[in-house]
């Protein structure tokens, strides 16, 4: 069985003028699949860095990624844009929601650039933004929503069709302490149900309370690994 997350010696130079930033070095890790991990450090330590070379959003300097045991470092821009849409949810910080659509309309569009038919998104829309609690919302344009329930509708959009992973960038990282715990359990919740692999990234204690496997970043190294 593949690895959710296989990264090898990873390494992420930043170029700003004459200056060299070594934002991630030496980075290996594995996620199994199924596995909720967190990537926990202060800011500036490199965890979006991270998550977007994950994601295939930039290219590393050095180094090896695969997801779901397919060579991400060595894709072009189509085949990444074709694999984020097939099995990769990603869930903001800010949300991210486009202001003009409804809640329904922003959680069907992964599933229109996937292909779905118009029915079927309605139907998979409709029933995610359900589960998130947000079945009478469903018309609302994000800004007739408090910043908990724009989450939840980001969460919707990121679990729409059941992609194998989902990666989240400091999820939380914009709301009160309650509404973190409710969104948390939402979204651990959600990735237990169908058994898929959670990767989030976070400066949070109690964010990272959650996870089955703790990475400890400093300064764009792993420092030490835990597990619950
Ligand atoms: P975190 O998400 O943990 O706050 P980042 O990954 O955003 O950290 O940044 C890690 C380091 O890389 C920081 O020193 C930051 O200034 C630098 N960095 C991030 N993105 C860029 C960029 N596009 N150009 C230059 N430096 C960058
Ligand atoms: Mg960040």
């Amino acid at each position: 069985m593949d690895y959710a997350v296989q990264v090898k010696d990873l390494r992420k130079v930043y170029r700003v003028g004459e200056e060299k930033v070594v934002a991630l070095d030496n980075i290996s890790l594995t996620i199994e699949p199924g596995e909720i991990c967190c990537i926990l450090g202060t800011s500036g330590s490199g965890k979006t860095t991270l998550l977007n070379l994950l994601a295939g959003l930039e290219k590393p300097t050095r180094g090896e990624i695969y997801l779901l045991g397919k060579p991400v470092h060595k894709m072009d821009e189509r085949q990444l844009a074709h694999f984020r849409q097939r099995y990769l949810g990603f869930i903001f910080q800010a949300y991210h929601l486009l202001p003009a659509l409804t809640a329904l309309e922003n959680v069907s569009l992964p599933l229109a650039f996937r292909g779905v038919d118009r029915r079927t998104r309605q139907r998979e829309a409709r029933r995610i933004l359900t589960d998130v609690g947000l079945s009478k919302h469903l018309l609302h344009r994000p800004t007739q929503m408090s910043g908990g329930q724009q989450q939840r509708v980001g969460i919707a959009r990121a679990f729409v069709g059941n992609p194998p992973l989902v990666f989240a960038d400091e999820p939380t990282g914009n709301l009160d302490s309650v509404t973190t715990r409710e969104i948390m359990n939402l979204i651990t919740g959600l990735a237990a149900k169908h058994r898929q692999t959670l990767l989030i990234v976070t400066h949070d204690q109690d964010v990272a309370a959650y996870a089955s496997k703790i990475v400890h970043i400093l300064d764009g190294r792993i420092e030490r690994i835990e597990s619950n």
